[in-house]
C-alpha cells in the first residue's frame, strides 16, 4: 500500500518508493532526490502521505506527484522534436510549491515553471518554501520558477515576451504541460486553449454524477486536436473559489 512507504531521509523515501514501483522513471527519481520534501511538507515529510498546509489546502502524497510527473514527463523534459524551444509548464494550485521545484529540475536550464494559486497566503508559502534551499533560491532569482496569484481555472497568460507588445500567442506563450492539483468540475476551455501543440494536461475531474473524481490526461496534438483519457480514481481538494475554500 502506498501509505506504508516512508524513509528516514528524503533519499530513503524516494528509493523506497522506487523499489515498490511507485516511481518508475529514473529521471523522475533523480529529480525527487534533488528536492528535499521537508522544505515543503510541514510534518511527516518523508512519508508517502498528503499533509495539510493551511488555507484548506494539502500537499499531495509523493506517489500522486510521481504519477503526475510520469504522465507529463514527455512534455516536461527538454523537447527532442523542438530542440531550441525551452519548456513552459503551468502548475494550477501550486500549494506548497514542491511540484514546481521538481518539475523545474526535470525541465532543464531555460525552462519556465509558473505556479498559480488563488490565495495570497499560498502564493507566499510556495515562494517561501522554495527559498529554503540554495537551488530553490536560484530558481526564484532567475525567474525560472514564479508563483502568481489568480484563478487557475482560467490558466495564466504571462505578459508576452514578444517585442513591441505583440498579442499573446499559444505557441509562443502557452504551456507544454499543465498540471492541475485540485479537482475540477469540468473542462476549462481556457486551459485547453493555453496548451501548446503538442501539449498535455494532467487534471483530476469530478464525475458529473458526483461522489468521486478521476484523473484525466488531455493531449493536444500538432494540429490542435484534443484527446482525453480517463486514468484512475482519486481524491483531491476542489478547484474552486477562494471564499469557498477558506470556509473548509
Ligand atoms: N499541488 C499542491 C497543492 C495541492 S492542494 C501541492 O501538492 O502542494 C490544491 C491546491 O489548489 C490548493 O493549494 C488550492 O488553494 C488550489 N486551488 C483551488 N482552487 C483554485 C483556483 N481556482 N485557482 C488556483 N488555485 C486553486
Amino acid at each position: 500500500m502506498a501509505w506504508r512507504c516512508s524513509g528516514g531521509t528524503n533519499e530513503e523515501l524516494i528509493r523506497n518508493m522506487a523499489s515498490k514501483g511507485l516511481i518508475k522513471n529514473d529521471d523522475v527519481k533523480e529529480a525527487f532526490i534533488k528536492v528535499d520534501r521537508a522544505h515543503y511538507a510541514p510534518n511527516f515529510a518523508y512519508e508517502d502521505s498528503p499533509q495539510t498546509i493551511g488555507y484548506g489546502a494539502t500537499i499531495s502524497a509523493p506517489h500522486m506527484h510521481a504519477s503526475a510527473l510520469e504522465y507529463l514527463l514527455p512534455f516536461i523534459k527538454p523537447s527532442t522534436t523542438h530542440p531550441g524551444r525551452p519548456r513552459r509548464i503551468l502548475d494550477v494550485g501550486s500549494g506548497s510549491g514542491y511540484l514546481c521545484h521538481v518539475m523545474a529540475e526535470l525541465a532543464g536550464d531555460d525552462s519556465k515553471v509558473v505556479g498559480i494559486e488563488h490565495i495570497q497566503g499560498l502564493v507566499d508559502l510556495g515562494r517561501d518554501n522554495m527559498a529554503r534551499s540554495p537551488a530553490g533560491r536560484s530558481l526564484l532569482d532567475s525567474e525560472r520558477v514564479r508563483f502568481v496569484l489568480g484563478d487557475g481555472r482560467k490558466g495564466w497568460k504571462e505578459p508576452t515576451s514578444a517585442e513591441g507588445g505583440a498579442e499573446w500567442d499559444a505557441e509562443r506563450d502557452g504551456w507544454d504541460a499543465i498540471h492541475v492539483g485540485a479537482a475540477s468540475k469540468g473542462w476549462h476551455q481556457e486551459l485547453l486553449d493555453q496548451l501548446r501543440r503538442p501539449g498535455r494536461m494532467f487534471i483530476p475531474v469530478e464525475d458529473p454524477r458526483g461522489g468521486w473524481q478521476d484523473i484525466w490526461v488531455v493531449d493536444k496534438d500538432e494540429e490542435g486536436g484534443i484527446e482525453k483519457r480517463k486514468l484512475f480514481g482519486v481524491r483531491y481538494v476542489p478547484l474552486t473559489d477562494a471564499e469557498e475554500q477558506l470556509k473548509r
